[in-house]
Parts: C-alpha cells; sequence; structure tokens
C-alpha cells in the first residue's frame, strides 16, 4: 500500500511520562505505517523544556502560528516536587499556558462517545462541546479580608485622569470583597473563536451568563457577542444551518439536561471550569476526553484533555505492566490530520483521519478495552488489554478496514 503524501508539516510537540510512551506506540503503530509523516518536532518534554530555558515551548507555539494546526502530547506542569524529581532551573510554567497565551485561543472539549460507555444522561446521544473563556474573572482576582466595620469602594482611575467610583458595601462587621476583571479585547477574540469552531464543526453555538443579575459585567459579554455575531457571521451561520442564541445560564442548565448533545456551550471561565467537570465526568472518563485550542484567527492545536498519567509511568518504569487508555491521544492525531488534509485539500488524509476514528472506537464496542473503560463499561464479557495491546487492537481493525 502506497503511504499518503503530505504537503505542509504538522507541529509535533512531544510530552511526558506515560503519554510520552503512548505518543511514541500510537506513531509506530497507527500513524508511520500508512501516512508518510511530515512533522516539525518540539520536543516539550520536561528534561529538554528545562535545557532550553522552556525557549522550546515558546518555539512550537510560534511553529503552530506559522503552519495552522499542531498535535500536543501531555505535559507535566512542574511544581514543588518536580523541581527535585527533574532538577530544574526554574519552575516552567505550564506549557499549555503558554501556548495559550502566545495563541490567545479557546479551548473546545468534547467526550468521545462510544456505545457502552454511555453517559449518566440517557439523551445525550451526542457529544456537548463545552467552549471555556479561558481568561479573567476569579482566576485573576483581587481578594480582601475586611476586618471589621468600614466603606469598600469600587474604584477606576483612567489614564486621563477620569475617576469613576462606587459604593460596594458599608460593613458593620467583618467580611471579604473580591474585585475581578475582564477586557474586551479578550471577550471578542473568545466570541470570535466560538463562532469560527461552531462553523467548522457545524454546530449550533449557545453562550449563556447570569447577566440579569450582573447587568454590567456579563451584559458585557452578552452585547459582545451579540455584536460580533452581527457584524461577522451571522450570514455565515445562515447558510450554513446552524444557530447561534444566548440565553441566561439557568436556562442553559437546564436545557442542557434535556438536550440530545451535538452543540457548543460557551461558558464563562468559571461557568466553564465546573460545567466541563461536570460533562466529562457523566461521559464516563477523563481519558475520553478530546480538547483543541483554537485562535481567534483561525489555528488549531489539539490534544488530549487529561494529563501525563503519572501513576500508570510509575508503574511502567518499574517493569510492571499499565493499562493506560490512549483514545483521547489518538483522536488528537486524527484531528490534527483530519485539519490538515482539510486546509491542504487532502482527502486521503481526512479520510485515514476517520478511518482510525472508526478503528478505535471499534475496538472498543468489540469488547477490547483499557481497565479504565473496562470498569464502566455496559457491554458484558469484555477483554481488558494492556496499553500496547489495545494500539495493536486497532492496528489489526484498521488494517481490516483498509482491505
Ligand atoms: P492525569 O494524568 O490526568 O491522571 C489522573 C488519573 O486519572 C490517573 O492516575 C488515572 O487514574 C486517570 N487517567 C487519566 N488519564 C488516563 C488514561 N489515559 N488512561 C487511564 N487512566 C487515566 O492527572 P495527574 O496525575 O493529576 O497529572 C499528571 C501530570 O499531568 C501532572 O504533572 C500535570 O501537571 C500534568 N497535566 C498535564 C495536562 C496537559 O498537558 N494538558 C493536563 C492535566 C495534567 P488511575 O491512577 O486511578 O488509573
Ligand atoms: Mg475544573
Amino acid at each position: 500500500m502506497e503511504k499518503i503524501k503530505m504537503t505542509t508539516p504538522l507541529v509535533e510537540m512531544d510530552g511526558d511520562e506515560m503519554t510520552r510512551i503512548l505518543w511514541k506506540m500510537i506513531k509506530d503503530e497507527l500513524i508511520l505505517p500508512f501516512i508518510d509523516l511530515k512533522t516539525e518536532y518540539y520536543d516539550l518534554g520536561l528534561e529538554y523544556r528545562n535545557e532550553t530555558n522552556d525557549k522550546v515551548t515558546i518555539d512550537s507555539a510560534e511553529a503552530t502560528k506559522k503552519y495552522g494546526v499542531a498535535v500536543k502530547c501531555a505535559t507535566i506542569t512542574p511544581n514543588a516536587a518536580r523541581m527535585d524529581e527533574y532538577n530544574l532551573k526554574e519552575m516552567w510554567k505550564s506549557p499549555n499556558g503558554t501556548i495559550r497565551a502566545i495563541l490567545d485561543g479557546t479551548v473546545f472539549r468534547a467526550p468521545i462517545q462510544v456505545k457502552g460507555i454511555d453517559p449518566c444522561v440517557k439523551n445525550w446521544e451526542k457529544p456537548i462541546t463545552l467552549a471555556r473563556h479561558a481568561y479573567g474573572d476569579v482566576y485573576k482576582n483581587t481578594e480582601i479580608k475586611v476586618p471589621g466595620a468600614g466603606k469598600a469602594e469600587l474604584v477606576f482611575t483612567g489614564a486621563d485622569g477620569q475617576e469613576i467610583r462606587k459604593v460596594i458595601h458599608e460593613f458593620t462587621g467583618s467580611g471579604v470583597i473580591q474585585g475581578i476583571h475582564n477586557t474586551d479585547k479578550s471577550i471578542t477574540s473568545f466570541a470570535k473563536s466560538c463562532f469560527n469552531y461552531a462553523l467548522d464543526t457545524k454546530q449550533d453555538l449557545w453562550f449563556a451568563t447570569k447577566d440579569t443579575i450582573s447587568k454590567v459585567y456579563d451584559h458585557n459579554f452578552k452585547d459582545i457577542f451579540q455584536d460580533v455575531y452581527d457584524s461577522e457571521f451571522k450570514e455565515q451561520f445562515e447558510a450554513a444551518g446552524i444557530e447561534y442564541f444566548y440565553t441566561l445560564i439557568d436556562d442553559a442548565v437546564a436545557r442542557v439536561m434535556k438536550a440530545k448533545g451535538g452543540f457548543i456551550w460557551a461558558c464563562k471561565n468559571y461557568d466553564g471550569d465546573v460545567m466541563s467537570d461536570m460533562v466529562s465526568s457523566a461521559c464516563g472518563s477523563l481519558a475520553m476526553m478530546t480538547s483543541v485550542l483554537v485562535s481567534p484567527d483561525g489555528v488549531y492545536e489539539y490534544e488530549a484533555a487529561h494529563g501525563t498519567v503519572q501513576r500508570h509511568y510509575y508503574k511502567h518504569l518499574a517493569g510492571e505492566e499499565t493499562s493506560t487508555n490512549s483514545v483521547a491521544t489518538i483522536f488528537a492525531w486524527t484531528g490534527a490530520l483530519r485539519k490538515r488534509g482539510e486546509l491542504d485539500s487532502i482527502k486521503e488524509l481526512m479520510e485515514f483521519a476517520d478511518k482510525l476514528d472508526k478503528a478505535t472506537l471499534g475496538t472498543i464496542e468489540s469488547g477490547n478495552m483499557t481497565k479504565d473503560l473496562a470498569l464502566i463499561t455496559s457491554l458484558k464479557d469484555v477483554n481488558v488489554l494492556n496499553s500496547e495491546d489495545f494500539i495493536k487492537a486497532v492496528r489489526n481493525n484498521l488494517e481490516n478496514s483498509m482491505k
């Protein structure tokens, strides 16, 4: 069989621990035998990040801007324990945070649904994609523990000297206050990423805040979304036969629980944090969640939503067998290959991505899966496979589908 040719390289960001092991297995078994793979490789493994003073992370993000599509392995975000473990020069920042800051993107997360791993919410027939605004609000707050009676005020001092002042509360005793912010620029980017991704995936877009209570702050989000929609996206949405609507967050939650799925739910930072955990937990497993960072100007970075699965890696290092789920990492590869194929008009590449997705899900549906899924499946008599054998079973399925 002739391998599929590529014209533009994918930006490949390698990572850490167990997912780095899976990364190589996936490439060797599922990608390289079928594709004449062109990648620009960046090693975001913690050792090399440390060696390059984290320059490699910045370079990989710049390359993503240049080529438009990246696929990323999970990476360690250093903490105190990692400082010793890897003898780090500095506590390097989260690579995802660095990449997100450079691409100015929004993260879209969706569960991978498969027969036998059923969502707790019975009517969710299709995945619900969560879009979380990743800037500001309570995540960049300033807080004060109020010691006792006194007046709390909100003060803005303009660069031109103009002052705006409002009383928050006249305290008669102790309490707490918090200041939060967001910027029109960031909200606009968020809105554009959401509208672009909805068009891209041909799904409706829902957006919700608490604008009845937060008449200025949340209302500003609502207005910006509506302005961006009316001025840049309305016609395209109508042509694509998809819908954008805004509703109150309470109403959105109620409707989500009754919906069939198959739409994008855009959330403010905190809502997105909480609701994405709710949707993924209801769908069974963190190991079955995809994640894609989309910039407002249409650059894509695909990855799995889970981390480096450290506990399994230590077992692997100790020579023990692991049963780590590679599905979300396989889907990161197929997402990136499909997008590359779409941008470069390489039909074979897009078809290959579809076949590999199907082969992966088919493997699970035929009762062959890793331990995390075996524990929650509704299928009877399942075969629990180790990390490597699962990928080999997918390979087998993929080859059969190509005969
Ligand atoms: P994790 O890697 O997501 O794993 C947490 C637990 O979830 C695992 O111990 C395992 O449970 C289960 N799990 C997650 N993915 C799985 C998979 N593919 N197959 C089977 N089980 C899976 O989170 P963590 O252990 O808290 O974090 C480890 C490292 O990942 C940290 O250094 C963190 O900084 C990093 N991280 C990176 C990213 C990213 O790059 N996007 C995201 C999150 C975390 P059992 O042990 O019970 O089997
Ligand atoms: Mg959370």
